[in-house]
């Protein structure tokens, strides 16, 4: 059985998936074929699997379809797409030592029948010696041959498995907000779809948190605009702290915050938010450099839950309509829609 974990293993894998099904090394096909060594999406290898039951051919007509399906689209990223090209020169490279080492086998082979042909019939020792010197020059050259081509091979499994690595963490970074290390817009769009496409599937409830600083352009104006970064840095890190793993804490705007809650009811949603912004309101910010005591910040929030059917924008417009009769009623507060039976949540 393949190690599953050991990227080396997999880049391995993968290339030779490749080229047993004669399929140009393109990323795609690498990424597709490496994600189905590793097993991470078993969706994926299910469908592969009932491909080849039925007898489809797993050509690029029928991966695309598969792709489509069970993988994230190609990222337009210009260093997303630098890594791809450099991991398709590298496979290309791959292919090309095969086919080379491939025709030295097919030299070695009709050497190997030269010489027995040769020693068919009656050969004066001289003529054995001089048959057995081709052989062993011939044996010899294989042998070397054989060397660089591994050698090489570890090389290039070495390079892909970097790539690899760096395509993860370029993609980690395209997800992340710089600033604060929240999930980023991208991150948050996803992360949304995702979790209506789940809410959707097996009908649990999925939550949607909007949050906004209030009055930061005057923050900003008053202190600049670093002191606001360190701002934006502190309400992600209470955010972080309250809402962990699945749940989802984004910046998604300027001075704008999410919380995606999947699996969580909108009372659930709601006391969230309000603990994030107790904690909020209860830091008190002091000027590092100066020592100056710059008071507190608050911040508003609007909670909505996830209605199936319905899209991401219209889930976002609900609850930024909630967070904005929140900046309405006096800010620092929590709102969600008025029309759900909550009101064990409003005491
Ligand atoms: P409200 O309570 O109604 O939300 O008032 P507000 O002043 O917070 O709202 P407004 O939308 O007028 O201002 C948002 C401010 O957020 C303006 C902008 O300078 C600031 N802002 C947006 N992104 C950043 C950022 O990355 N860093 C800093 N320091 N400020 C930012
Ligand atoms: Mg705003
Ligand atoms: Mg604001």
């Amino acid at each position: 059985m393949s190690d599953t974990t050991d990227p080396k293993a997999l880049a391995e894998k993968a290339m030779a998936e490749l080229a047993q099904r004669a399929l140009d090394p393109t990323p795609d096909n690498y990424e597709l074929w490496y994600t189905v060594a590793s097993g991470a999406n078993p969706g994926l290898n299910r469908e592969i699997e009932k491909l080849a039951e039925t007898g489809t051919p797993l050509d690029d007509t029928s991966l695309k379809t598969v792709r489509s399906k069970y993988m994230s689209p190609a990222k337009s990223d210009s260093a997303i797409l630098e890594m791809g090209g450099k991991l398709e020169d590298e496979l290309s490279g791959v292919m090309q030592m095969l086919e080379s080492a491939t025709k030295d086998t097919g030299a070695y082979g009709a050497s190997l029948s030269d010489v027995s042909a040769a020693l068919d019939g009656e050969r004066s020792p001289a003529e054995v010696r001089v048959l057995m010197e081709t052989l062993v020059t011939a044996t010899k050259t294989m042998e070397s041959r054989s060397k660089q081509l591994e050698a090489r091979l570890q090389e290039s499994k070495a390079e892909v498995t970097q790539l690899r690595t760096n395509m993860e963490e370029i993609r980690t970074e395209s997800l992340t907000d710089q600033l604060t290390g929240l999930a980023n817009r991208r991150n948050f769009d996803e992360t949304v779809a995702a979790c209506m496409a789940n809410a959707t599937a097996d009908g649990s409830a999925f939550t949607l948190v909007l949050g906004d600083i209030d009055h930061f352009k005057k923050f900003n104006d008053t202190y600049g605009h670093q002191t606001g970064d360190q701002v934006l840095k502190l309400v992600a890190q209470c955010m972080r702290h309250h809402v962990k793993d699945p749940l989802k804490p984004a910046r998604y705007g300027g001075e704008e915050f999410a919380l995606i809650l999947p699996h969580t009811e909108i009372t659930d949603g709601v006391k969230l938010a309000d603990e994030v912004r107790r904690t909020i309101e209860s830091k008190e910010l002091v000027k590092k450099s100066t020592g100056e005591n710059l008071g507190a910040v608050t911040m508003s929030f609007g909670v909505a839950l996830f209605e199936p059917g319905e899209s991401a924008g219209d889930l976002i417009k609900r609850a930024d309509a909630c967070l904005y009769s929140a900046k309405h009623a006096g800010r620092n507060q929590v709102k969600w829609e008025v029309s759900r039976d909550l009101e064990a949540i409003a005491s």
